[in-house]
Order: structure tokens, then sequence, then C-alpha cells
């Protein structure tokens, strides 16, 4: 399931080959992909308008268009773009198709069908309530978060609105390597393990965008259908019953908030 690197990533991927590019047909096969406005008319506005520029916020790809609007984007867990040639064979998991005016097309495929677009005026319509960028938050303002909330650490971390950008990968990963227990009372946590946590948050994210994201499973691809390269630097998440590279206990998996969670009972205890 993509999470900040890797949709970092697809944006990255995506600029050089359609910025600039006018959008002159589009196509739904999957009306609900379309969030906003109703397919029909989403087909009908999107039309005649040229990419200027490609942001992420959180989890979301904003497509910068020209004449004030935006098109937001959502790979949830299966969503991918592509650019392809219109004779580049296409399937049936292939929901929305934008023809742009170099003759290429860019194409969302998303086989479990989660992915949502959203044509708007403002971006703030979608993205509006979203806590501070996860990879950007200053140490001061890490802090301060921290005094407003109460919980556990996981489920506070996957919180949209606490931190922007993190998922079930990137919050077991820097937990890890922070030594903090996922149960852990985040009201608990002393300052000197709120830096670490903010520390090996930021360290993480900036490798995993470094080298493409994770690639886990057939779920993430990049926009040029490769794979990303994190997935050899895991150290909890997916590693059930590996030894711990830390101290050699192999690392266990439970679940919290019906998410899997991996982490080491002994480096990181409650
Ligand atoms: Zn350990």
């Amino acid at each position: 399931m993509p999470e900040l690197p890797e949709v970092e990533t697809v944006v990255r991927d995506l600029r050089p080959r359609v910025i600039g590019k006018t959008i002159v047909r589009a196509q739904v096969n999957w009306a609900r992909t379309i969030a906003t406005p109703r397919a029909r008319e989403f087909v009908a506005q999107i039309r005649g308008h040229k990419i200027i520029k490609i942001t992420r916020r959180g989890k979301y790809l904003i497509f910068h268009l020209s004449r004030g609007k935006f098109l937001l984007a959502h790979l949830r867990m299966t969503g991918a773009f592509y650019v392809e040639k219109p004779n580049t064979p296409r399937d049936k998991h292939h929901h929305v198709v934008l023809a742009l005016s170099n003759g290429r097309e860019l194409r969302f495929r998303d086989p479990r069908k989660f992915g949502r677009m959203w044509l708007v005026d403002d971006p703030a319509r979608v993205v509006g309530k979203l806590g501070p960028e996860a990879p950007e938050i200053s140490i001061k303002d890490f802090h301060a978060r921290f005094e407003t909330r109460r919980g556990h650490l996981k489920p506070l971390l996957l919180d949209q609105t606490f931190l922007a950008g993190l998922g079930n990968i990137y919050v077991d990963e820097s937990l890890w390597y922070a030594r903090l227990h996922p149960l852990r009372a985040a009201e608990s946590l002393t300052r000197v393990e709120r830096a670490r946590l903010h520390r090996a948050m930021q360290q993480i994210l900036k490798r995993a965008i470094a080298v493409g994201g994770t690639s886990i499973d057939v779920m993430y691809k990049r926009v040029n259908g490769k794979s990303g390269g994190f997935q050899e630097s895991l150290r909890a998440f997916d590693r059930e019953e590996r030894p711990c590279r830390r101290c050699g206990t192999p690392i266990v998996k439970t679940v919290v908030v019906q998410r899997g969670t991996h982490f080491c009972p002994t480096c990181q205890r409650v």
C-alpha cells in the first residue's frame, strides 16, 4: 500500500512525462474512481486543461491544472499511474485514461478499485484537514503536537490529521528504529524518546524516497513499471519471526487497530 515515499516517487516519475501537456480527452471506465464531480462531468470539465505542475500532500498527488483547477488522486491500496502510447494494451483495471496533447495517455490502473480522484477548484476541500508533513515537521512542532494528543503510538502515527504521510510500513519502521512499542501511550513519551522518534521517522522517509519507496508485493509499482528499493532495508515490517537486526530476538507480528504490526519484543517494550 503506497505511503508517502511511494507517492513522492510517483510524483517525481510523472513530472518529466506529463508537465506542460494538455488533457485533450478523458475516459472513465469505473465511475466510482471519480469521487467528485460525477464521472460524466469530470470527463467534460477536465478536457482542455494543461498540467502545470504536480505536488504531493501527505499521500495525495495534486495535479495543478491551468485555469485554476486541481486534480487530486489517492492511490489507496493498488492504484498506479502509467504514461503510455495509445496502442499499448490496456486491461479491465485501467479505470481512468487521460489522453495528452503529445499523443501519450496518462492511465490510472487500480485492480482493487479503492483509489480515488477529485477534480476541484480548491485542494483544501480534500486535503484541508491533514496534519503537518511527516518528513518536514520541525522537532519543536513535533513536541507541540504530542502535547495535545493522547492514545497509543501506532494509531496516533497512522492518523493523517496528526501527521500526514505515514502508513503501516513506515510507522513500524520508525518505532523499531526509535525502540518504542507500538502500544506505548503517546503521552508517556519523554522528550528524549520523542526526539528519537522524530529523527528515526524523518531519516527513514528520506532514505525510502531516495530509493523509490518500498515494494513488498505487487501493490506498488513505479510509473516506469519498476519496483522501489527500500524493501531491502526493512528492519521490522514484513520480518515476522526473523531475527531483530539489533538484538537477534525474533520479530513479533501482532494486530493493532486491525493493522499487521511488527516489532521487537526485546528492544521495544511497553
Ligand atoms: Zn531487538
